[in-house]
Order: structure tokens, then sequence, then C-alpha cells
């Protein structure tokens, strides 16, 4: 760090994206993408509007937000789109930042870097014994809160009457409700925008969308709350999407179909590869989202990361003391998904 750096950011430390690695062709089990690539309207979609490129893209999101707000029933005014939902939870934590934050102990691990980041207040409130969400404590959290529902690195869902009661709890306060796994079997929450100004959906494209390197994201909620992040994206950047990632997104919403067909695949994949674990003794959390979170008594998870590593299998151990003996593995094809199950299986026939 250089002696200019600002004061304010010496004790962030900076959220550590999973590997991408260049060096060899690995089975990526590790960032939680698609395993599919975007359509093929959606490439065509992209390669038409390469040569506007010389053109800045439209900082109102006009074309997207009105796709975006015809796919889940609200109007244009109730959306916001983003450089991966990343930006638009960076949005949220700047724009809500004086009654703080609260959210898991284990959850997705940037919450607690962009709060740093934004010099706002946060409270890790522990998930319960088996990794479920503490409702009682986040109904009487007096801070925002945020749930990623399904959650990360769990994948445990929680049912949308549960997450009602979050919201509905305290009107002074919001809720994020961060649902970038929710295609893959859980409920939105967006229907009760409506009915609650306190509440902020967020959702991804980055996932069942096939669009992770594309880089888009949005939020879903009140009027007056899209006007707050709004105001946080014009003086951020106005043109935060760029011409082909907004193209991009506009032509995978108008392919529903393709992306729900591969969701339901990387769902039934999910349950396949979930019950061939257990028969190999392996813990695994119930999971509504694209990959799973395992653990065995026979080996480590650091262990069985870096043997997988080894043979051409990447997955994501994180160091973390509570879940420091668990791997999550993204769902990938079902060809991806034998290949694993294979070589996590002579690993533990090696061991023992
Ligand atoms: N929320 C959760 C729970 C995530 O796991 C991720 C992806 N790592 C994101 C948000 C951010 O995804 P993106 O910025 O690609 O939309």
């Amino acid at each position: 760090m250089s002696k200019f750096f600002s004061e304010r950011f010496s004790s962030l430390t900076p959220y550590i994206p999973g590997e991408q690695p260049r060096e060899r062709k690995y089975i990526k089990l590790n960032t939680n993408e698609s395993p599919f690539p975007p359509s093929t309207a959606v490439i065509e979609a992209i390669a038409n509007e390469a040569e506007f490129l010389n053109l800045y893209s439209d900082p109102t999101l006009k074309e997207l937000r009105e796709a975006l707000a015809a796919t889940y029933g609200v109007e244009p005014g109730n959306v916001i789109a983003t450089n991966g939902s990343d930006e638009a939870l960076n949005f949220i934590t700047m724009a809500y930042a004086d009654k703080g934050f609260a959210f898991p102990d284990i959850t997705y691990g940037f919450y607690p870097v962009f709060c740093t980041l934004n010099r706002v207040n946060y409270r890790e409130i522990p998930l319960k014994e088996d990794f479920s969400v503490d409702i009682e404590a986040f109904v009487n959290a007096p801070e925002n809160v945020i749930i990623a529902n399904p959650n990360a690195p769990t994948g445990i869902n929680l049912p949308l009457t549960e997450i009602e009661r979050i919201v509905s709890a305290n009107p002074e306060r919001v809720a994020v409700i961060d649902e970038a796994y929710v295609d893959f079997g859980g409920e939105s929450a967006v229907k009760l925008i409506e009915k609650y100004p306190n509440l902020i959906v967020v959702g991804t494209f980055s996932k069942s969308r096939s669009l992770a390197g594309g880089r888009l994201g949005f939020a879903i909620a009140a009027k007056e709350l899209i006007s707050d992040l709004d105001a946080i994206r014009f003086s951020t950047n106005p043109y935060n999407v760029n011409r082909l990632t907004l193209k991009a997104g506009a032509a995978a919403l108008a392919d529903a179909e393709y992306y729900k067909n591969n969701a339901a695949v990387i769902a039934a994949n999910r349950e396949y590869t979930a019950e061939k674990l257990k028969y190999m003794g392996f813990e695994v959390l119930p999971s509504k989202a694209n990959f799973l979170f395992i653990r065995s008594d026979k080996i480590a998870g650091g262990e069985l990361y870096r043997r997988l590593k080894e043979r051409g299998v990447l997955v994501r151990h994180f160091t973390k003391p509570r879940i420091a003996d668990y791997n999550r593995v993204t769902i990938g094809s079902k060809a991806e998904m034998e290949a694993f199950l294979t070589e996590t299986e002579e690993i533990l026939n090696e061991i023992r």
C-alpha cells in the first residue's frame, strides 16, 4: 500500500473473487456461473450492437427497464439496472448508510466489504446451528437488513412467508432480498414490493441467464427507492451498463424459455449430484441454488479442494472457521458433475 492511500481505507479487506485460472483448463465449479452459453439471440444482439460502440450507452436504461418491468410484472419506474448485482448492492449500502446493515455471519462475502468501503456500520447475525437464518433476530434488528435468498454459500431457501415477516416487522428500515439464485427453485419476493415501500429485491443475469461476463444486475422496489438508487447511479457512473450488455439483457429476457429450461436442467443435476454425494457419506445442505454446500467426515474441506484442483476440478473453499470443513460446488452440466463425482470418489478411495 502506498503512503498516499487514504487513511479511511486502511481497514478495508477487499473481496476475494473465486479463482479464474488461465494456465490450465479446469472443470470450473467454483464461481456459480452457468455451464450453458447465452442464447443465440443474445449473441446476435451483441454482434449487431458492436458497430455503435463509438456512442455512449443509454443513461436512462429505458429499453432494459421496460423489458425487466414486463418480465417481473412491475412498472419501469420500479426497476434499475446495474453493472452486475454487486453494483446494486454497493449503491444500496451508500444510499441507506445511516441505520447501518445487518446480515447473516455466513452469507455473500461482499456485504461487509461494501459496508466498510462506504463507511457504514454493520452487524453479522449468526446463522443457527443448522445454517438456517435466525428469523427472530432479523425481525428484531433495528438496522437495514440484507438477506440472500437462497442464501450463499449454503443454498438454503427461506419461504416467502418468512421473508415477509422480516420485511413487514420494521417499516422504518429497508429490507434487501438478494435473489441471485432464485431461479433454481426459490420464490421471488418481487410480488411484495407493491405492499412494502421498504423492500428492495436485487437480481442478477450472472447465474440463470448465463451473462456473468456481461455484468448485469438489477433492483426492483417502490419508485421512491429506485429514485434514491438512480441518484447514486448518476453520481457514480451514468453509463453504468454498457451498450452490448443492455442489448444482451433485453434479448435474454425475450428468450425466457431457453433460460427456464437451462435452470430446470441445473436443478435436476443438483438433485442427482446431492443424492450421489450423500451415498458417498457427505453431508449435503438442502439447496435451492445452482450449487451445493458439502462436508465429509472422511476429508477436510481444504484437503478435498486441493486434491480436486490437482485433478482438474475447481470448487470453492472458504477459510472462515465456521465453514472451513465445507466446500461449495457449483452445479454444471451432467458430464461435469459426473467428472466431479468420479474424482471425488477416487480421492476418498485414495485416503481410505
Ligand atoms: N449476490 C450473491 C448472493 C452472489 O453470490 C453473487 C455472485 N457472486 C452476487 C450477488 C453478485 O453477482 P453479480 O455481481 O455477478 O450479479
